[in-house]
């Protein structure tokens, strides 16, 4: 149903990327008094989220979690800067804009790379790894779900892979946390790098790295040259729960309290729920003129792009929907349904739909009624 002019000023439904929709406690936290934090109470609080969080991401014994106050790409930075240096060469699996930030952020620290870069959309196959000689390089550097295109990739093939050859392998799970299936034991990650605003559905403003056994050692040996990001220090005061510098306080609240509900739930369980949802969205759309955009699309979010052939010829609403930046417009501004437009060169052509967060299917029917309406 189309909003009366305003009315969406009131209420929007973020099907976002992030931040995504928030639960109801997380909201009420959220307009609470923040502790102080040099308190035994608050250092129970980060045992705790520490221990949570590698419970659901299924770490092995000896794992540690650390707690930046950053958003997600200042945990991709401090990765690569903790365990790699100019004397490293790192492979890095580009299939859009968060694969390239790990070559930009690279770059910025002088460390080499070599980039498998894909087409948008297009899925990899570890077999295409075939055609590198691994020896030299010292990590592969994946984001478990690019974002900007939808694109799951296959991190349980490329972390037996990694384990062959004995790379260090870093997964950028920013968006595929707690929606696909991540495993770090079964799935060889040596660092899983997390943020607050994506399927945790928090504030944004805090990013977790987690590290295993063989990633600690690394930190621990690392000569890092910055000061707000080298790992030693979180990793040190971190053992007896707290933070070098103040932490995104209010938010650590917020994780504690999701955490609590989600660890009931169990991992497996809430991937099973994103996927329930995703799967309903594209049911919904089906015959409408919006193709999946991903080859193998993540639970995370759907990517669209509207079919030319499929819009009505005449309809005023259906020309303009011919522009996947038009048809965001149109839904947030006459819906108040918020889907993600995408930048760059896939600006007109694709827009995207979260799965994440404080989304029902009725949400998802009512967004797919919108997008069947503009079609018209
Ligand atoms: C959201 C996201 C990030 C982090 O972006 P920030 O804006 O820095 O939080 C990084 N990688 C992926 C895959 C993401 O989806």
């Amino acid at each position: 149903m189309k909003k009366e002019q305003g009315e969406h000023k009131k209420q929007q439904t973020l099907f976002t990327v992030g931040p995504v929709m928030m639960f109801p406690s997380t909201l009420r936290l959220g307009g609470t008094q923040v502790p102080y934090f040099r308190t035994p109470e608050f250092t129970t609080t980060v045992l705790d989220c520490e221990q949570s969080l590698i419970l659901l991401a299924d770490a092995a014994i000896g794992s540690r979690a650390v707690f930046l106050t950053a958003s997600g790409t200042g945990a991709m930075e401090a990765a690569i800067i903790n365990t790699l240096s100019p004397n490293d060469r790192a492979l890095i699996i580009v299939g859009g804009t968060f694969g390239a930030r790990f070559c930009e952020i690279c770059k910025d620290a002088a460390i080499a790379f070599d980039a498998i870069e894909l087409e948008p959309g297009a899925s990899f196959d570890p077999e295409m790894l075939k055609a590198y000689d691994l020896s030299q390089y010292s990590a592969l550097l994946v984001n478990a779900h690019e974002t900007s295109t939808g694109v799951r990739y296959d991190i349980a093939a490329l972390g037996a892979i990694c384990r062959a050859n004995g790379l260090l392998f870093i997964v950028d799970a920013i968006s595929a946390f707690l929606c696909d299936p991540i495993s770090m034991i079964s799935m060889g990650i040596d660092v899983l790098i997390v943020s607050s605003q994506k399927a945790l559905a928090l504030a944004p403003g805090l990013s977790m790295l987690l590290l295993s056994p063989r990633a600690i050692e690394i930190v621990e040996r690392a000569h890092v040259s910055s000061y707000y990001f080298g790992l030693k220090k979180y990793l040190q005061d971190g053992a007896r729960g707290q933070t070098p510098f103040t932490p995104a306080v209010g938010v650590l609240m917020q994780l504690l309290d999701r955490l609590d509900a989600l660890k009931a739930i169990g991992a497996s369980a809430l991937v099973d729920q994103c996927h329930a949802r995703a799967n309903y969205f594209r049911h919904a759309i089906e015959g409408l003129p919006y193709a999946i955009f991903a080859q193998t699309p993540s639970n995370a979010l759907t990517a669209l792009s509207p079919q030319k052939e499929g819009l009505a010829q005449d309809g005023q609403q259906a020309q303009k929907a011919r522009s996947a930046y038009a048809i965001y417009e149109i839904l947030k501004n006459d819906y108040g349904l918020v889907v993600t437009p995408n930048g760059g060169a896939l600006k007109d052509t694709v827009f995207r739909v979260g799965h994440m967060g404080n989304l029902t299917k009725k949400d998802f029917s009512i967004l797919a009624a919108a997008l069947r309406e503009i079609a018209e």
